[in-house]
């Protein structure tokens, strides 16, 4: 492992608003706390990734373990669906998610994402999941309570009961104030029509998975797939989140990418292998360096019920570090899903084997679900490079394939022939790629926004390319510079962004 260069958040958070990757919602109006907006770069950013995963996972799918291209095909559902969908996947009614609130402050928390440090027998502190280390010696001091790093740690959902009574609540003064964790409805709730009662409650989607499963049987009806197969969305989801944080890390609208893997069960162990390494071979090729990810297998009572083994893959984001936070779940589902909507909608969900009509069966699921926005996030920590030797002190070292921008255009001066040259190629190169042109300011404070937005190659216009048709190729992370002429900038560009 490499000493990773100290990367600050709140930098990132600052470099993200002032480059205008992300904003805070509604921000003129004071926010609105766990939503976000994506700016002109951070669109870009986004539909980068998305776009690689849909190509990577639809359009174009790793080949199967018997040699075989598997089969994966799209699908855009509605985000509002009949409110018996929730109730089926568990989502309302039976298991949520177990809350605890605190009486002393009226603050609620996830039970399962407080960590309680136990600093002697009598005084155990609660302190969120994400907190980094220097907050928690922070707290600690606040309590008067002498900190040490070797204080066994464990979650509070592992905490039994009875000594609830020990432990003080992370924004709490006093031992004692926490509540029993008590079951708690991450959906988001809305009513449909013009009068508003019980019966016009619909709530949603918490995850784009249920949309695929209540779908299942018209795809295998209509799309001419066999099992097995893939059914891939992405898009919005919506959770209540008790306590948004880190950022877009945890936000209460966000975006996910999830692929559902139907199968015969006898296979399923096997493609569970499968996806496991295919999903982790990809956040690499987004970029991510494999340094700072990890798999982590669930241990048995952190499975929910009907999974049969779960992995997840996980990022060391700059506020989980050294540990990791999650960032795609592989689970193997077993056939739980279709099970549950088989009983409640009364479709039936079984598989018919098109070359042994007796070999019916319900498909196995194994599912990759990730995060798109949580990706951007990953891949924003990633890139930010700090660098003392140029005038940004920083640049975002982003891959080809996910830098918003693939090049820029400066002309030298904003008059006369550079801003003409430097035009005509912006319109022949934004056929193309994603291109900017900027023609204002000097070229250093211009040179420091390309590094801060992560374009990997800017072209500049200046006298020489007046005289003999030459441009200056600057390259993002060594600022080496060399003159190509203006009829090689495109194949350049192809051959160093297309590979
Ligand atoms: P967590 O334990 O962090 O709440 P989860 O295990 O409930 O996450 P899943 O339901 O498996 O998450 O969702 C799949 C992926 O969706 C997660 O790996 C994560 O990348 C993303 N995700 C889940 N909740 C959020 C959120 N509130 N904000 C941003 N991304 C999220």
């Amino acid at each position: 492992m490499t000493d990773a260069p100290v990367k600050d958040m709140k930098d990132i958070v600052a470099l993200c608003k002032r480059r205008g990757f992300i904003f805070q919602a509604s921000e003129i109006y004071g926010g609105i706390n766990g939503f976000w907006d994506y700016g002109p770069l951070g669109t870009e950013l986004k539909n980068n990734l998305r776009d690689a995963w849909w190509r990577d996972m639809v359009l174009c799918p790793p080949i199967g373990p018997d040699g075989q291209p598997v089969e994966i095909v799209g699908l855009d559902s509605a985000i509002i669906q009949n409110p018996q969908v929730w109730v089926a996947s568990g989502h309302v009614g039976g298991f949520s998610d177990p809350m605890v609130d605190c009486k002393e402050t009226k603050k609620r928390y996830r039970a399962d994402h407080l960590n309680v440090i136990k600093a002697s027998d009598a005084q155990w502190v609660a302190v969120n999941e994400g907190n980094e280390q220097e907050e928690v010696e922070k707290r600690f001091k606040k309590l008067n309570i002498k900190y040490d790093a070797s204080y066994a740690t464990v979650s509070l959902v592992d905490v039994d009961l009875k000594d609830y009574s020990k432990i003080i609540g992370p924004d709490a003064k006093e031992a004692g104030s926490l509540t029993e964790p008590k079951a708690f409805n991450l959906l988001f709730e809305t009513k449909i029509g013009a009068v508003a009662s019980e019966d016009s409650t619909a709530y949603l989607r918490g995850e784009t998975a249920q949309g695929i499963f209540i779908n299942y049987k018209n795809i295998l009806d209509s799309a001419r797939v066999k099992v097995p197969f893939g059914i891939a969305q992405v898009g919005k989801a919506f959770r209540n989140e008790v306590n948004p944080r880190n950022f877009i890390f945890r936000s209460r609208e966000f975006e996910q990418m999830e692929m559902e893997w139907f199968c015969p069960p006898e296979d399923a162990p096997q493609w569970f292998e499968f996806w496991k390494e295919e999903r982790r071979k990809w956040w690499k090729s987004v970029g991510l360096s494999d340094n700072d990810v990890i798999f982590r297998e669930h241990d048995a009572d952190e499975l929910v019920f009907y999974s049969k083994g779960t992995f997840d893959i996980e990022y060391r984001f700059p506020f989980t570090a050294p540990g990791y936070g999650e960032l795609e779940g592989i689970a193997y589902r077993g056939n739980y899903d279709l099970t549950q909507h088989q009983e409640h909608s009364g479709t039936k969900m079984e598989y018919i084997d098109p070359m042994d009509n007796k070999n019916r069966y319900i498909p196995h699921v194994i599912e990759p679900a990730a995060g798109l926005t949580r990706g951007v996030l990953a891949i924003l920590c990633e890139a930010y490079t700090v660098d003392p030797s140029r005038p940004s002190g920083v640049y975002m070292n982003f891959t080809p394939a996910m830098a918003p921008k693939k090049a820029a255009i400066l002309p030298l001066t904003a008059k006369g022939e550079h801003p003409e040259i430097a035009t005509k190629l912006y319109l022949e190169l934004r056929q193309h790629f994603a291109i900017d042109l900027d023609i204002k300011q000097n070229i250093g404070k211009r040179y420091a926004r390309q590094d801060e937005i992560g374009t990997p190659y800017c072209f500049t216009i200046d006298d020489e390319t007046v005289e003999n048709g030459t441009v200056t190729v600057r390259e993002r992370n060594t600022m080496a510079q060399e003159r190509i002429h203006l009829d090689k900038v495109l194949a350049f560009l192809q051959e160093k962004i297309n590979g």
